[in-house]
């Protein structure tokens, strides 16, 4: 039975989410495919929804949250998801409410959470990260981008590459090294800088998925205030350590459960017909789905386990987030992989007129999928943190 919190939960988004919205797509960036109607319903729905906290519900009232719980977080996401729709303010707000909000919560002074946070929680400033350089992705801390600090705040020189979302955002969490006599990982600094401002010049990069979620970013004497210094200064690697576990935590979510989606069975029996028992047609093909979809239920059920240890303080998160990003691109990879081949030649469509929406948006998917073993830190660089924090193993070239 439904408890008194889910069933107003249930009955707010009934109320109050806009009626083209139920069942519309919203990309990264949050323009919505189709009609204009639709895109002005999306900015009602992001102001409703940011007046209730519920941009970012778990943060404190006072920073533009809720104040609930992970459990009543989950309500509210159910119930939206239920409904047919999504919350794009986490979206809207880029690396916003999903990772420099939580590290700002844990590091930043009260002033600064007042400055940043509601503008996040409400989806009305987006930010982006500044971390990888050209030689500095795995090896971070291998950064030369670098801040000295004047009369007037920080200066900062240098380029960062593979910034998602540095052209449309407001703010940028940047890594920048700030004392060069300390040993790699002690003289580096984390800065929140504004991005509009003549010192910083963005460059998109084209991806093979065709869009361009990220740019080459050069600072020449770019400028940040002295007190958008976040955490101890030379103490950067720590706040990013912090912030790269929330990452990865966000990126923990199986697709299968993301969104409504239709069950890979139920495709691939639309695409390959079943047997007068009602199985797929294909048996060889029917096991490797099981397979998938045991996986994927291991997977989640793996979260539910961590997360109930975490609450109980017997686990620590950090080492957990490497092995559950790894399996969510497991699980990610795996279902493009399959769903790829149940279309056949179907499944490689470009352009819609031969191809549906469904199977254009199959193809993008599978190339955009590539990405996920890269970024928030590749796939076998979470196998070495698994392999040193998790199983004991001796350290190997990557220290992390
Ligand atoms: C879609 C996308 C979005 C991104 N967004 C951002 C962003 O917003 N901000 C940002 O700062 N960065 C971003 N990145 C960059 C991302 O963090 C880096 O690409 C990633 O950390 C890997 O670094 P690299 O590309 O330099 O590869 P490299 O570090 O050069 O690695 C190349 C290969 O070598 C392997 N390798 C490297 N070291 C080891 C080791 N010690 N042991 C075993 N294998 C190793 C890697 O696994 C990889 O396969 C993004 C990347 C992608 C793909």
């Amino acid at each position: 039975m439904a408890t008194e919190f889910e069933t107003s939960v249930r009955d707010w988004v009934a109320q109050n989410l806009p009626a083209p919205l139920a069942g519309a797509r919203i990309d990264m960036y949050g323009v919505v495919s189709g009609d204009p109607a639709v895109k002005d319903a999306f900015d009602l729905w992001r102001r409703r929804l940011a007046a209730q906290g519920w941009g970012a519900p778990t943060w404190p009232v006072e920073y533009g949250g809720a104040g609930l719980t992970d459990a009543q977080a989950k309500v509210v996401s159910r119930a939206i998801a239920k409904a047919g729709s999504m919350n794009p303010i986490p979206y809207l707000s880029g690396m916003g409410v999903t990772m420099v909000g939580p590290t700002l919560l844990e590091y930043g002074t009260p002033e600064q959470k007042t400055r940043h946070l509601p503008g996040m929680a409400s989806g009305e400033v987006r930010w982006c990260l500044g971390l990888s350089e050209p030689n500095a992705g795995s090896d971070l801390a291998s950064l030369t981008t670098s801040a000295e600090l004047d009369d007037e705040g920080w200066v900062l020189n240098g380029q960062k590459t593979w910034t998602s979302g540095a052209d449309k955002s407001q703010w940028c969490g940047v890594l920048v090294r700030t004392d060069r006599s300390a040993a790699k990982r002690d003289g580096i600094s984390f800065l929140m800088l504004e991005m509009k401002q003549p010192g910083i010049v963005t460059r998109p990069i084209s991806l093979i998925a065709g869009e361009s979620p990220f740019c080459e970013t050069f600072f020449t004497n770019a400028r940040a205030r002295k007190d958008d210094l976040l955490g101890k200064l030379n103490d950067g690697w720590s706040v990013v350590k912090r912030l790269l576990q929330h990452e990865r935590q966000s990126q923990t979510t199986a697709p299968a459960t993301t969104n409504k989606v239709e069950p890979l069975q139920d495709i691939a029996k639309r695409y390959l017909g079943s047997n007068a028992d009602g199985t797929l047609a294909d048996a060889d093909l029917r096991s490797r789905l099981a397979d998938h979809l045991m996986d994927t239920a291991a997977h989640e059920l793996t979260i539910a386990r961590i997360m109930t240890d975490a609450r109980g303080g017997n686990l620590e998160v950090t080492a957990t987030a490497s092995i559950l990003k790894n399996s969510a691109t497991d699980s990610t990879q795996g279902r493009s992989e399959l769903l790829l081949e149940i279309m056949g030649n179907q499944g490689v469509g470009w352009e819609t007129g031969e191809y549906t929406e469904e199977e254009v948006r199959t193809a993008r998917e599978w190339l955009g999928g590539k990405a996920m073993s890269i970024y928030g830190g590749s796939y076998e660089v979470q196998k070495n943190i698994i392999a040193k924090n998790i199983l004991g193993l001796p350290e190997t070239t990557q220290k992390g």
